[in-house]
């Protein structure tokens, strides 16, 4: 454990804020936009109605909401954090598909959050069937002045599982995407969910060391939840024996072994998703994502552990 606990310090893994704190040399906030984007799971191109877990709005903070234009949006987020002095910002473009436009669009909306003070980088999620060659390739011209990162939801490696969640695109898509965001040198990020109906532990482990191969910058982690106004809520209140949510405990278990299993370079951004009680219907834990980080590197500790312990 020696090597890993000089290159990771306290933490028993690559923390992603650790790597913006030596980036940029201070705390970096994301101020979350919604660029008026839409979704092509949402608006008929390949379904109308969303993948079954989704609703945006249980995601978009407060300061979106109705949201004005890209500066008065980060007026409001840059006002909502100035407790923190001396900060920067990274402009996240998080609502919807956020690469789903012609590309004079993306360039005015890219191009206004780089325009505003303090803001260093992008952080642009998207599908990762919303992507070309012509636009990651103009991303890739912002990539070489600024911090830039694009952020795939690839939710489950399993084919079955993301037809059945009605996502429209494939884990191949997926992979694709990332390997063509990687080689132009944009740093890209990728998003998965524990414990859609369909999977079981072996295979998400066996997921997470695929996918821990790819040349990804940074994974997002996250359980399944059940969020009101989705078609997922609906099966879940007709059919709650389909479902196998986890118990938090049964989910620290879990991203214990996620974590053993992912790549020593790959910085982890979060390991729990943290839903307004007033969209959550389940599981409920109550845990706020810093507590459940705490248990996290506790676990770590206790069990002599860390990332990439088993990674092959
Ligand atoms: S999760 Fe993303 S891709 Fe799926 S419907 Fe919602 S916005 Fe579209």
């Amino acid at each position: 454990m020696e090597q890993a606990e000089t290159t990771m310090e306290a933490k028993r893994y690559r923390e992603l804020a650790r790597f913006f704190r030596e980036h940029f040399g201070e705390r970096v906030q994301k101020l979350s936009l919604d660029g008026g984007f839409s979704c092509p799971n949402r608006d008929g191109t390949k379904g109308s109605g969303g993948c079954t877990y989704c609703n945006n709005e249980s995601f978009n903070p407060a300061y979106c909401r109705e949201a004005g234009s890209i500066t008065s949006q980060l007026q409001e987020g840059a006002r909502f954090f100035a407790k923190y002095k001396g900060q920067r910002y990274l402009a996240y473009f998080q609502a919807y598909s956020n690469t789903y436009a012609p590309l004079e669009v993306l360039k005015a909306r890219y191009g206004e959050a780089l325009a505003f003070p303090g803001v260093v980088g992008l952080v642009i999620a998207t599908r990762p069937d919303a992507v070309s060659e012509e636009i990651l390739d103009y991303i890739a011209t912002l990539a070489k002045e600024r911090y830039v990162c694009i952020e795939y939801g690839v939710e489950s490696v399993n084919e079955e599982v993301l037809r059945s969640i009605r996502r429209g695109h494939t884990y191949a898509e997926a992979e694709r995407a990332i390997r063509m965001t990687a080689e132009r040198g944009i740093r890209t990020g990728a998003h998965l969910i524990f414990g859609l109906p369909g999977e079981e532990p072996a295979s998400m482990l066996e997921g997470v060391s695929a996918l821990a191969r790819l040349p990804l910058h940074v994974l997002k982690l996250h359980q399944l939840q059940i969020i009101a106004g989705t078609p997922m809520a609906e099966t879940w209140r007709q059919h709650p024996e389909r479902f196998r949510l986890y118990t938090e405990d049964e989910y620290l278990d879990f991203i214990v072994q996620v974590i053993e299993r992912i790549h020593p370079d790959i910085y982890l951004e979060r390991f729990v998703n943290q839903t307004p009680d007033t969209w959550l219907l389940a599981p409920k834990w109550g845990a706020k994502n810093h507590e459940f980080t705490a248990k996290v590197d506790k676990r770590l500790r206790e069990s002599d552990s860390w990332q990439g312990k088993f990674f092959v």
